[in-house]
């Protein structure tokens, strides 16, 4: 049910380097009254339970970021959800099913002082069938006394009830910890690089754009010796430079120092390296030959910075060579060529002079920051809710999918998952990606939305 899309082109599901930030999905779910509310508002200890009323706006608010023993996840309360009075029996099982579907891991609320309903087996039915991992909540146990009770739900098949009294904070831990250890494994950092050490910086472009010229340039004068960077491992292809205050590791320069003289293959040899680095890079400074006309391959490097997931500037080489009409024309192939990238910061730079280099490293921090960018989930909502508000989704064939709430997945980059009660168009997702930019900045970085729906 996943429909990927990029903002601006498509990227490889492989492509999660980086993962830092991914977090389960959590969903609480069971008949009115049971107290789902109450249970979550207790797991976030009441933190974010007081939210201001945005009239429109609140009921959708039912994702918060919830943490456990170290572990973050998301934490979605269907309790906020609105159940019609007629025909409640199906609205719960229709309800729980969405959040069945979109989460990871299920605590599944019954109340019991009451006892398993005919509704409540409903909602079972819907857990086994979904085969999510699932936790009982055998609510209201304010006492011993009321654990047989909880003892009672066994006979619902689900496993051992935790008896668990939201209200007064009773079992809840031990409840989220069977919740923890049945969520999936934290995906796997699959770059080689840890966070910490120098910022890595990847200088691309095609040939003769003067990738050579700017590193020596920079590297001319604040060359670093590589043992005296702390939590480094040599890597005699990169370069550790020092550039307002900060040392950066500018990757693989050797492949740029190294030139390709050979006219056959070079392409592929300028485009397998660009992958490497990229490989490496947090951040690409892509260069432009200014002189020249927009190239093909200038826009393939820019693509594949993007479908990379990496932070971007363009710098914008030779600007010593130009002159009015020169200008004019490079202005207009800009917005021909890189409309894809509007929000990369931009430098217009001289290597053999050095005009504006110094320029260079505020838009490489400009750009990783909003690579490194979180949004907190009640945040995000809260806007969407008014996006969505002011904008809503066109109806298609009478029907118009609603957005249940939204969640960041991951930083570096940003990656959104947008839950939907229906099919999402791409040029909804656009323009709900442009008004994350307008709200959020997002300079420099590329920005994935994903959309699970409910079929
Ligand atoms: P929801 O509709 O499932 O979200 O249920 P609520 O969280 O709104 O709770 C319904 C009612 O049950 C409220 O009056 C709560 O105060 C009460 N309640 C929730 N948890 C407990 C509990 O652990 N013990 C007792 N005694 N009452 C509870
Ligand atoms: P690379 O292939 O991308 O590494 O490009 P080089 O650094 O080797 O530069 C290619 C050519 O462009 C060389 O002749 C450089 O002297 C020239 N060049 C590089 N930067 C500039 C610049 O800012 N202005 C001018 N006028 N020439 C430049």
């Amino acid at each position: 049910d996943e429909d990927r899309a990029l903002l601006s082109g498509e990227v490889d599901e492989d492509s999660g380097y980086g993962e830092a930030d991914l977090r389960p999905v959590v969903a609480v779910v069971g008949r009115p009254n049971v107290g789902k509310s109450t249970l979550v508002n207790r797991i976030l200890g009441r933190r974010e339970a007081v939210v201001e009323d945005v009239p429109g706006v609140t009921r959708d608010r039912v994702a918060y970021d919830a943490e456990w023993v170290g572990r973050r996840f998301t934490l979605v309360d269907t309790g906020g959800w609105e159940v019609d009075a007629s025909g409640i029996h199906l609205r719960v099982a229709e309800q729980a099913e969405v959040a069945i579907e979109l989460a990871d891991a299920v605590m599944f609320v019954v109340d019991a002082t009451v006892g398993a309903t005919d509704t409540d087996e409903a909602v079972v039915k819907l857990l086994r069938r979904s085969k999510k991992p699932v936790v009982l909540i055998a609510n209201k146990v304010d006492d011993n006394r009321s654990e047989a009770d909880a003892a009672m739900l066994w006979s619902l098949g689900l496993g051992e009830p935790y008896p668990v009294s939201s209200l007064h904070g009773r079992g809840t831990g031990d409840a989220l910890d069977a919740v923890i250890d049945l969520l999936p494994d934290k995906t796997a950092v699959a770059g080689a690089y840890p966070r910490g050490g120098p910022r890595r910086v990847a200088l691309l472009g095609r040939p003769n754009v003067g990738k050579s010229s700017l590193l020596n340039k920079l590297a001319g004068e604040e060359r670093v010796v590589v043992d005296n960077v702390a939590g480094t491992t040599r890597d005699p292809v990169d370069e550790y430079i020092e550039l307002g205050g900060k040392t950066w590791r500018f990757v693989d320069t050797a492949g740029i120092r190294r030139r390709v003289h050979q006219t056959r293959g070079a392409d592929f040899y300028a485009s397998l390296r660009t992958q490497t680095a990229l490989e490496k890079a947090e951040v690409a400074v892509v260069l432009i030959d200014a002189e020249q006309s927009i190239a093909e391959q200038d826009v393939r490097v820019v693509q594949q910075v993007i479908d990379a997931g990496r932070a971007l500037v363009i710098a914008y080489n030779k600007w010593d060579t130009l002159d009015e009409e020169r200008r004019y024309y490079l202005e207009k192939e800009i917005e021909r060529e890189l409309v894809q990238v509007p929000w990369a910061p931009r430098v217009n730079l001289s290597a053999k002079t050095g005009r504006h280099t110094d320029r260079l490293v505020p838009a490489i921090e400009v750009a990783l920051d909003s690579w490194d960018q979180r949004i907190p989930t009640g945040r995000l909502n809260a806007f969407l809710g008014e996006v969505v508000a002011a904008h809503p989704h066109p109806v298609r064939g009478g029907k118009q999918p609603r957005i249940l709430f939204a969640t960041q997945a991951s930083t570096r980059p940003p990656r959104f998952v947008i839950f939907a009660s229906g099919f999402i168009e791409a040029g909804y997702r656009r323009f709900i990606e442009r008004r994350l930019r307008e709200e959020f900045g997002f300079d420099g970085t590329p920005i994935e939305i994903s959309v699970r729906v409910r079929e």
